[in-house]
């Protein structure tokens, strides 16, 4: 009999991407294969992300889409994630097509809801816990130069902006040595890089070990030249964590720290706890270490009551900080966040997109900038494929975590490890070179 076939689609941050892989290796085990092509799986599973509006209206879009051929194939249909854990009962009640709910906390319990929803009975797994990590669970990756690894999952902060702690639950860190393992499992692979995850790695704790420590730890990986992490908060970078950036050759010298607003009032309301100054002297303490250093950021417009001068703060800090590259969104009110229970979502949408358009286009001008000031320089690129939309090029990433690409040469084989690229032309997004 053929075995199962599934295919997955994955919304949402590096987080969800690394899941994916943790379900992928939770169903292999159970006999189950994977598909590309949608028309011929038995098993549609998205996993969801809940932070914004716009991922939530794509899942939307994309169970429409599922409707023929849930009728012609009898299609299982499963929704995991941030977004099955926030919607829980009504997703099931509102939305027939679902069969499975399953949210971030419980994949272990995937193989026997699908069976379940195979026989035609619809169920869903969405208790969090306090102790999941899926340490023991290896996840299925394709096999590359990069890998993910999360070291901790769940969230204490409660931003009242945010879901997270509602659909992911408490914080928990995954043990030590377990992590340093997977890194050397991954660099005997083949792998390069690894990047590890956490909502908030500042808070990572195994005893008496912290962030700083395993950071070094997987550095110190034999085969593994580089390691990234995501996300610090400002609210806690420790001087140690700095220390391990600055000092440690094989830990790149990015730090994406996340901003929000730049109105002290603002950042209140969001309970950041930090503030406007705090952030800049953090930020001012990171360069004068580290001057080398590539810091991108996050920012929410258009908060409950943000102001024009509130927002013309944002704008300032922004014009100070000089970011690599910032993600930039409209706020959107999120189902049981603190916000949407204590605040009125009253910037109008219009003020919003005005706002989120000025920041976009200053920060264009500025990554432009940036990436302009590396030409002629020679930088260190791990090549990960050939370019996108371009097969006589190979992509990598600088240390900085700038997309680089380069022609081919005469040998098709792709460069194995870090290569040397002077950069020749640059856009917002992109530097390009030759190869030295
Ligand atoms: S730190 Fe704040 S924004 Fe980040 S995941 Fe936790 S609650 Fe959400």
């Amino acid at each position: 009999m053929r075995a199962p076939h599934v295919f997955i689609e994955t919304f949402g941050c590096q987080m969800n991407e690394y899941d994916t892989e943790l379900v992928r290796s939770i169903l292999k085990e159970k006999g189950y294969r994977f598909t590309d092509a949608v028309e011929t799986a038995d098993v549609v599973l998205l996993n969801t992300c809940a932070i914004r509006e716009n991922a939530h209206n794509k899942v939307y879009g994309h169970l429409g889409a599922l409707k023929p051929l849930k009728k012609d194939k009898g299609l299982v249909i499963g929704v995991l994630g941030c977004m099955a854990q926030n919607l829980k009962k009504d997703l099931l009640e509102d939305d027939s097509l679902i069969d499975v709910l399953a949210g971030p906390d419980s994949y272990r319990s995937l193989p026997e809801l699908l069976e379940k929803a195979a026989a035609g009975r619809k169920g869903m797994a969405v208790d969090l816990s306090e102790y999941e990590t899926y340490a023991d669970i290896t996840p299925d990756r394709i096999e590359g130069v990069t890998a993910w690894i999360a070291v901790m999952r769940g969230c204490d902060n409660f931003c009242t902006f945010c879901v997270v702690p509602y659909t992911r639950g408490r914080e928990r860190s995954r043990d030590f040595d377990g992590v340093v393992r997977e890194a050397e499992a991954l660099a005997a692979s083949g792998c390069r890089q690894v990047t590890l995850l956490g909502q908030n790695v500042n808070s990572y704790r195994d005893g008496a070990r912290d962030f700083a420590d395993l950071l070094l730890a997987v550095a110190d990986v034999r085969g593994i030249e580089r390691v990234r992490f995501t996300s610090p908060h400002p609210k806690d970078f420790p001087e140690k964590l700095l220390e391990a950036v600055a000092g440690h050759p094989g830990i790149c010298k990015h730090i994406h720290l996340p901003l929000q607003a730049g109105s002290d009032r603002i950042l209140q309301l969001m309970d950041r706890t930090y503030t406007r100054a705090e952030y800049l002297a953090l930020a001012g303490r990171i360069r004068a270490r580290c001057p080398e250093i590539v810091l991108t950021t996050d920012i929410i417009v258009g908060f409950c009551s943000e102001t024009d001068a509130e927002f013309a703060e944002t704008e300032d800090l922004m014009r100070h900080m000089e970011y690599h590259s910032a993600y930039i969104f409209k706020y959107s009110e999120r189902k049981n966040t603190i916000a949407a229970r204590k605040y009125a979502d009253d910037v109008p949408d219009a003020v919003k997109s005005e706002r989120v358009t000025k920041l976009i286009e200053f920060q264009r001008a500025v990554s432009l900038k940036k990436n302009r000031e590396m030409l002629g320089k020679t930088v260190d690129v791990l090549v990960e494929g050939e370019a996108k939309r371009s097969s006589d090029r190979w992509m990598g990433r600088t240390d900085g975590n700038i997309v680089a690409m380069f022609p081919k040469t005469s040998t098709t084989r792709k460069p194995r490890s870090l290569v040397s690229v002077r950069i020749t032309d640059a856009t917002i997004t992109t530097l390009y070179g030759e190869l030295v």
